[in-house]
C-alpha cells in the first residue's frame, strides 16, 4: 500500500503525525499515532500479537 502523491483534502492537526509514514494522523490508535492506513495495519498486527518496540 502506497500512501504518497494522495492528495486527500485533510485537516491539518499540527503535532499529529503517524509514527509509521509521517502522514497526519486522526488520532491515536493502539497506543500510538497513526493515520487511517497505518492504523489499519497495526489493526493487523495487534490481532496477530506482533509487537514493534
Ligand atoms: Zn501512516
Amino acid at each position: 500500500m502506497t500512501a504518497s502523491g494522495r492528495g486527500q483534502n485533510k485537516r491539518p492537526s499540527p503535532g499529529l503525525l503517524c509514527v509509521v509514514c509521517g502522514d497526519t494522523s486522526s488520532g491515536k490508535h493502539y497506543g500510538i499515532l497513526a493515520c487511517n492506513g497505518c492504523s489499519g495495519f497495526f489493526k493487523r498486527s495487534v490481532r496477530r500479537k506482533l509487537i514493534y518496540r
